[in-house]
């Protein structure tokens, strides 16, 4: 094995890393254990760092016994602790608004939805307003947070439009109880962007879907697109169980027909089937349409609230909520703490509860707007070592950081007190170099446990 390069230091340079591990390929048809091993120890770089780098380029192979190493973590039982939080008010509306009016009387047929408004948002669109009036509704209204994606993918050939509704994290069930309720609103949001983004073809890409919701949800679009009399069809894609199953890159791959596992993250237009693809939130579509059918500006968001609170369910909220906004409006007790953003997220006492939502996890994943209530800071250490074992079984394994180390992680973790010197700095080794924002923020989350308990 040469790679006949040594200026690499610690910190290690990926571009250069990616040409030494070219060479290694080209001569050696594959990466195997021993070389990368080798090539670590030459540049001075750890082994973590160069899987890293070399998981995240699809050109590189590893042989098999590097592929199939993944450590047997310690034993998991049903996740129970999620099975909880999924039965506790999974469809409940605590408070609802603009996005969540039919949420008491789901319509059941596309006549229902007609009476119940529904179609305003279309006809508005295709009727008086030009595709670029559209646009700038969903963009500068702040509809979207993709706003560069949307004004790229808008000068492209017939661009695809896809609504991500999975979930991937089972404390977050926006999506799901989107879809459950009010599938119309979401696939009429779709119809609205494919009028603004000249778009032909768009995917509804779901949770893994039993056959009765598949039939459904096909019925429902069907029936949208029959009532919008245009030229815009949508298919619904049922995703995978999986943890990354809501990752972009997953969705993508999934309607390709490819392996669902994550993808280094781009910038700029994403491709699908060589055209642009626009990837956007079930329940961002959804808001396209309350907009455009109120001339009302964007305001709110879905928030899932959970865990020790007289309410859990869905909170429709002001994008600018903090968390004791919402924990209050669920029936919080005095003394509880938070986690906000589920298994990838963080740790907040009862003295930070006062924080945005907006702040602690700007992005647009449902995800992210998810807040599970503590009773006390005991909860902190049990609730993460739940989570890091339900992680180190279900995160994809696609990278080799996070494939060893998730498992590490929940192995360090079982002990009380845990060796936190080492766990943090594995926890940090992994939010370094792990491919892709659910494993870095199962490391994230770790990391934020120790810095409640110790
Ligand atoms: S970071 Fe974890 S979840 Fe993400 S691709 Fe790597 S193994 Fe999969």
């Amino acid at each position: 094995m040469t790679s006949g390069n040594s200026e690499i230091t610690e910190d290690g340079d990926a571009r250069l890393l990616v040409e030494a591990l070219r060479t290694i390929q080209e001569e050696d048809g594959v990466l195997t254990g021993a070389a990368l091993r080798e090539l670590a120890s030459e540049y001075m770089v750890s082994p973590s760092r160069l899987y890293g780098v070399a998981a995240t380029c699809p050109e590189f192979s590893f042989e098999a016994a590097v592929e199939d190493r993944r450590p047997q973590g310690p034993p998991v039982e049903e996740p129970e602790f999620f099975n909880r939080i999924i039965r506790a008010g999974h469809a409940q509306l605590v408070v609802s608004g603009a996005l969540t009016q039919r949420f008491a009387h789901p319509p059941a047929t596309i006549e229902a939805y007609v009476d119940a408004g529904g179609m305003g948002a279309l006809a508005r669109a295709s009727g008086d307003m030009k595709p670029e009036h559209v646009l700038s509704e969903i963009v500068l209204g702040k509809i979207t947070r993709k706003d560069a994606e949307w004004q790229a993918a808008a000068v492209t050939e017939q661009p695809f439009i896809i609504a991500n509704c999975h979930a991937g994290d089972p404390i977050a069930g926006q999506a799901t109880t989107l879809l459950d309720r009010d599938a119309y609103s979401v696939l009429e949001g779709m119809h609205c962007a494919a009028v603004a983004l000249g778009a032909r073809h768009g995917f509804l890409y779901t949770a893994n879907l039993t056959g009765e919701e598949e039939t459904r949800l096909n019925r429902t679009a069907l029936d949208i697109a029959a009532a919008a009399d245009g030229d815009f069809a949508v298919t619904v894609v049922p995703g995978v169980n999986s943890l990354v199953g809501s990752e972009d890159s997953v969705a993508r791959a999934v309607i390709d027909g490819r392996r669902p596992v994550p993808s280094a993250q781009r910038t700029g237009v994403l491709l699908l089937r060589g055209r642009a693809a626009v990837i956007d939130s079930a329940e961002m579509f959804a808001n396209v349409t309350a907009v455009l059918a109120s001339g009302e500006p964007a305001g709110t968001r879905l928030y899932r609230v959970t865990g020790a609170v007289d309410r859990p369910g869905i909170i429709e909220a002001d994008a600018s909520a903090t968390v004791r906004e919402l924990a209050e409006r669920a029936g919080t007790h005095a003394g509880a703490q938070a986690l906000v953003g589920g298994l990838s997220g963080a740790f907040l006492t009862e003295g930070q509860l006062d924080q945005r939502m907006s702040v602690l996890k700007p992005a647009d994943n449902p995800r992210w707007r998810t807040v599970h209530m503590l009773r006390d800071r005991r909860d902190i250490f049990p609730n993460a070592r739940e989570m890091a074992a339900y992680n180190a079984r279900y995160l994809c394994g696609r990278c080799v950081p996070c494939r060893i180390g998730s498992v590490r992680m929940a192995e360090m973790i079982e002990a009380f007190p845990p060796d936190a010197e080492t766990l943090a700095e594995l926890a940090e080794t992994l939010v370094a170099t792990a491919l892709c924002p659910v494993g870095r923020g199962a490391a994230g989350m770790i990391r934020s446990a120790l810095k409640r308990i110790i």
